[in-house]
């Protein structure tokens, strides 16, 4: 058996596609998977939250978007690791799915981390992160970055992880908010916007195109005031989406100093500015993740943003605990008078990442 967590990202969001760095943590709930050999070559798999219904499919007729959809995650995991064996799996998930807390890097976590125990892969935490991002790229369709897989197997309890996302060389970074009397408020927006497909492709081909026009390697190799010289280099929509990348890769290594000095106001002032700059340059919120943000600092919260994908999800809003309760029924009867969805909470401490669990 083996778990692996979800995760928030506090800050850098949007920007592990273009080699950025990011700053998430791991959060407590987990996917746990059971592990078996079988003797034959066939592969068959359950999970609890799909009714514990068993999908069953050959290890030789393995293919790229074959198979019941949630499935392909965890069949694309066995696909990219090439396993010559017929196995069982066992899912049961605990991250809420599809809140943006990525329960899919969870579930190709936990498979990734078993696999390799099993069958004695011995594989690093970067080259599972790999493994894991391929198989959601490639075998279920997904054109995700590298971030969710590397937290959800690299992350430190008590710690977010500062991620390279160039080479995958990451720094824990103590995000320990409980001491200071503070709590990271997640709210699960329930919104799901259709966008969510096109629109990371889109802003992605923005990224990719400011690059190419400058002759850079990356937006990681400009500096914010380079970027800002060179605007006439660029079409206004491409300019301003990557405006969004060079900006928040500075707000992220501005929040580890600011982590490092125990300053959560300014970490506060980083994740307004971050909200900021995905609503009106890289527009990618929406009006519930506005109104969430919103309410959250209208009620005293240091700070708050959207995290994820963007058109929907969830936002997360950091405040002092004892405005925790305040806070969520604001945000829950603002959503009713806009007739929104109910929205659900969450909160989660820096929790550890993937593990076997001993048998
Ligand atoms: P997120 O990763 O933010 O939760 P995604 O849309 O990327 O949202 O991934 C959610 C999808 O991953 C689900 O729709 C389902 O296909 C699959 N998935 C994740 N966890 C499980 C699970 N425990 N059991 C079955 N499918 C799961
Ligand atoms: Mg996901």
């Amino acid at each position: 058996m083996a778990a692996a967590p979800g995760r928030v990202n506090l800050i850098g969001e949007h920007i592990d596609y273009s080699d950025g760095f990011v700053l998430p943590f791991a959060i407590s709930d987990k996917t746990v998977v059971a592990l078996a050999r079988r003797s034959d070559r066939q592969i068959r798999i359950a999970s609890m939250q799909k009714n514990a219904d068993v999908y069953e499919i050959s290890i030789d007729s393995l293919t790229p978007h074959k198979g019941e959809n949630w499935a392909r995650y965890a069949l694309g995991v066995l696909w990219v690791l090439g396993i010559d064996a017929g196995v069982d799996l066992l899912i049961d998930g605990r991250v809420p799915l599809g809140a943006g807390l990525s329960s899919s890097a969870a579930l190709e976590c936990s498979i990734a981390t078993a696999v390799n125990h099993l069958f004695d892969l011995k594989l690093s935490l970067a080259e599972l992160a790999r493994v894991s991002q391929k198989a959601e790229n490639v075998y279920v369709g997904v054109p995700c970055g590298i971030m969710d897989q590397s937290v959800s197997l690299m992350a430190k309890a008590g710690s977010a992880l500062l991620l390279d996302c160039r080479d995958l060389t990451s720094e824990n970074i103590p995000f320990l908010i409980a001491p200071q009397g503070l709590e990271l408020l997640i709210i699960d927006t329930q919104a799901h916007h259709k966008l969510v497909d096109g629109g990371y492709a889109e802003r992605r081909a923005s990224c990719e195109k400011a690059v190419a026009t400058l002759g850079i390697t990356s937006l990681r190799d400009i500096s914010v005031a380079d970027y800002a010289a060179r605007q006439s280099e660029l079409d206004p929509v491409t300019y301003i989406r990557g405006f969004h990348a060079v900006t928040e890769m500075r707000r992220v290594l501005d929040a580890v100093d600011a982590l490092k000095n125990n300053n959560f106001i300014r970490l506060g002032e980083l994740l307004n500015q971050s909200h900021r700059s995905l609503r009106d340059d890289y527009t990618v919120s929406c009006p519930e993740l506005n109104l969430a943000v919103d309410t959250a600092i209208a009620q005293g919260a240091l700070g708050a943003r959207m995290v994820g994908g963007g058109f929907g999800g969830s936002a997360i809003a950091l405040m002092k605990t004892e405005q925790v309760k305040r806070c969520e029924s604001a945000i829950s009867r603002a959503f009713s008078s806009a007739g929104y969805k109910s929205p659900r909470f969450f909160t989660s401490l820096p929790s550890e990442g993937a593990h076997v669990i001993a048998n």
